[in-house]
């Protein structure tokens, strides 16, 4: 029996992902993709059915050999005929006669009688089926294996493409065109809970072309006269360069230089990107559209040499972009109930937007307990991340609700869920002043056991709500946050005045600050450290050690600022090793001696813990135990590290939870180590935070717990509202569960039976 396509031609596989991801819409590319696929497999036809989830069933969408006007027009319900087939099975399907096939279901609008050979492949995303790529033959004759993985990684490849175009689609892609923006939902991944309603404004990294947002030019004269003044700023930076190469790069080397004039000549680019301007657009947008649109072209050659024109083309648009961002006209100005759209938001970013008028943070990275997401609680402002398909080029001044509770977005909302989404606003907004009622209540269960509760501090806000909602103290001071916010690395002064203020408002009470915990995805806005694998890399208490005078500083100022007041603990961050606390213990007791030798004084030596955040402390509690004064679990890193699942990354956020069995039983035991050892033991990391997973941690014995002001009153309201030897009960429960979405539904079930449901899930909704 003869076998169809014997060879997998991996140029031809790259050629066409690239020319279908360059493709203007959804149609166009699955035209390109049925068009190329059937020429490239010369088969006789290959056809892309959509599932169309609303009305559950496979629409027809693009094929090259099927009769053209059933495209758009047949459909087939879902579990229905072969291609439903493939889809419920969510598996290849090769049949060397598909009509003999008791699933086989014939529709006569295709054509499709004359056709025997099937080979039906699921086009998988994030695993749900978006839909089934057919391609088909005349003769009765089975697909090779060859065909089947060319079209397996076809479809892996263009999946993501097909669901983000879905995705984007200004229109939904099942229905006719229309002019009105329908509304569309996006799921990404909550960060802080909360509800906002507000108008998106589009937050990009200066001179990156991808990201400009699409806008309305506010005067078009004005947008071509930065253009022009953009364009000759441009041809004179290259003639500089050109003369400037003339003695070190040979004249063939030097054509690059021409070319860039000829691409700015008024006749080429620039007569394009004005008449976009002419048509409405903003500069900036223009020249993005325009570039991508040749350079997409360029990049599809075949010809090495022209390929390599994409990338001038782009360098080019970027130059122009500087130009025209070298003003202060790019980022727009954030007005009441702005949300911030971006495809990363660094947290030293973030603080140095006017806060108070931010109302929500949507972003198309990063990932729940990144820190930027930490602080964007702290401050009380709902966040979603990991939105891997918003368009947000697209989205500028539009409406949205982000519901943070569930991760959700919403663009251009229909009416009835905007009012949906007031009315729930307005329920939380009761539900807050509820709450308030436990500001100055002692955080004591209905059966007598008292759990401290400590605040995390980065900024002044949370002292200030920390003391506000009753805090006992600081159980984590971020000190890296007030780092973030210079613009080189603080001396010691300014240093000892900052810790100051954080140490005389919780006079009297402990508070724990951390010392500088940089690298990974805390960094600095002046001093970047760029790795591979940079959560397995230089951060922490290594690059601090690296440098013992930045660390040094930092001690002297926390201790010089403890002065008098003696309520200073020092927590040191991503220990790994002994050594690494006994190096850090050395250079606090020469830096006490320095001060004790220098001011006259006698210090009292502060106590000093160790963060638990990498599994091989879980090992090490007792040669610890020998050198510190207490514990302090990151559960955030911890869990990342013991599940190896990069906290910061979308794709597998998923996977990432604090309900995981390994974590909670991980947890349990350190508690009853540290107990051992007779070290005080707290948590700090999110885990302490949400009410679900505190009443664990008390329940295994943690008896101090350090969160987010944001956390602080609804994880009070639970404690006061339950028993400790409930709590004890329902851990033994789940600590002999294998599942964290059993573990998690078993938590909410406890806790809806004492009426504290809206705890975990503030707002119940079905949207
Ligand atoms: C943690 O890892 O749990 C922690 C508290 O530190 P951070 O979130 O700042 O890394
Ligand atoms: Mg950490």
């Amino acid at each position: 029996m003869p076998t169809l396509f014997t060879s997998l031609p991996l140029d031809t596989l790259r050629a066409i992902v690239q020319e279908v991801d360059a493709a203007p819409s959804l149609h166009a590319a699955l035209e390109v993709m049925v068009k190329r696929v059937a020429e490239a497999m010369q088969a006789d036809v290959c056809s892309v059915y959509l599932l169309d989830d609303r009305n559950q069933r496979y629409v027809l969408m693009a094929s090259e050999g099927l009769n053209a006007q059933a495209v758009g027009e047949v459909y087939l319900n879902k579990g229905e005929g072969l291609v439903g087939w493939v889809g419920s099975r969510e598996e290849i399907v090769n049949l060397e006669d598909a009509e003999s096939h008791p699933r086989y279901h014939y529709l006569p609008e295709t054509g499709e009688e004359r056709f025997h050979a099937f080979l039906g492949i699921p086009i998988m995303y994030r695993r749900n089926v978006m839909g089934v790529m057919v391609v088909q033959h005349r003769e009765k004759t089975e697909f090779s294996e060859a065909a089947e993985s060319f079209l397996v990684t076809l479809c892996a490849q263009l999946s993501g493409a097909i669901a983000h175009a879905h995705a984007v689609g200004q229109v939904d892609v099942f229905r006719k065109p229309s002019n009105t923006p329908t509304s569309k939902t996006f799921q990404g991944v909550a960060g802080t809970s909360g509800i906002a309603i507000g108008r998106a404004v589009v937050f990009y990294p200066v001179a990156d072309i991808d990201l400009v947002p699409d806008r309305q030019a506010d005067d078009i004269q004005e947008e071509l006269k930065l253009f022009q003044e953009a364009v000759i700023a441009v041809r004179q930076e290259i003639a500089e360069l050109d003369a400037k190469m003339q003695d070190t790069l040979r004249p063939e080397e030097r054509a690059l230089f021409s070319v860039y004039l000829r691409m700015l000549d008024d006749h080429a680019l620039p007569a394009e990107i004005a008449a976009r301007i002419r048509a409405g657009s903003w500069a900036q947008g223009a020249v993005r559209v325009i570039i991508q649109e040749h350079s997409s072209q360029f990049a599809q050659m075949k010809d090495d040499y022209l390929r390599e024109r994409a990338s001038d083309l782009r360098d080019l648009g970027r130059r122009l972009l500087t130009r025209l961002q070298a003003g202060d006209h790019h980022q727009r100005d954030l007005g009441e109930d702005s949300i911030l759209l971006g495809e990363e938001i660094s947290t030293a970013t973030l603080v140095e937007l006017p806060l108070n008028h931010i109302a929500a943070i949507v972003t198309t990275e990063g990932a729940a307990n990144s820190h930027m997401v930490i602080v964007a609680r702290a401050l009380g402002i709902p966040t979603v991340v990991g939105v891997t398909e918003l368009p947000i080029t697209q989205l500028d001044d539009a409406e949205m609700i982000v519901d943070a509770h569930q991760g959700r977005i919403f663009v251009h909302p229909a009416r009835r869920i905007r009012q949906k989404y007031r009315e729930i606003q307005r329920e939380e907004e009761q539900a807050a002043k509820d709450l308030k009622a436990y500001e100055n209540r002692d955080t004591v269960t209905l059966d007598g056991h008292r759990v401290a509760l400590f605040v995390n501090t980065g900024l002044m806000i949370d002292v200030i709500r920390g003391t506000q909602r009753g805090a006992e103290g600081v159980g984590l001071y971020r000190s890296e946050i007030p780092f973030m916010l210079r613009s080189r690395f603080p001396g010691e002064e300014e240093q000892r005045m900052t810790y100051r203020q954080q140490l005389s408002h919780f006079a009297n009470k402990p508070v724990i600050m951390r010392t500088l915990d940089i690298g990974a995805d805390k960094d600095l806005p002046y001093f970047s450290i760029k790795e591979e694998n940079s959560a397995l890399g230089w951060r922490g208490i290594r690059f601090t050690l690296d440098h013992p005078e930045i660390f040094s500083t930092q001690i002297r100022a926390m201790l010089k600022a403890n002065i008098g007041l003696n309520n200073l603990n020092i927590l040191l961050p991503m220990i790994t090793s002994v050594s690494e606390v006994e190096d850090s213990l050395y250079l606090i007791e020469r830096a006490i001696f320095e001060i004790e030798t220098e001011e006259g004084i006698k210090l009292k030596r502060p106590p000093v813990g160790v963060m638990i955040e990498v599994p091989s402390m879980l090992l090490q509690i007792e040669d610890m135990a020998s050198l510190i004064d207490f514990f302090s679990v990151g559960s955030n890193d911890l869990t990342q590290y013991l599940l190896a699942v990069d906290r910061n990354n979308p794709r597998v956020a998923g996977l990432y939870s604090a309900y995981h069995p390994a974590i909670l039983r991980t947890m349990n035991l350190l508690v009853q180590k540290c107990q051992e050892v007779n070290r005080p033991v707290s948590v700090c990391g999110e885990m302490a935070g949400d009410p679900a997973t505190a009443l664990l941690l008390a329940a295994m014995g943690y008896s101090s717990l350090s969160m987010s002001a944001a956390n602080l009153l609804r994880v009070r309201k639970t404690f006061c509202n339950i028993e400790l030897t409930e709590a004890k009960t329902l851990l033994a429960d789940v600590l002999k569960m294998d599942n964290p979405a059993l573990i998690r539904s078993w938590i909410g079930y406890y806790l809806d039976k004492k009426g504290l449901s809206d705890m975990i899930r503030p707002v119940q909704q079905t949207f």
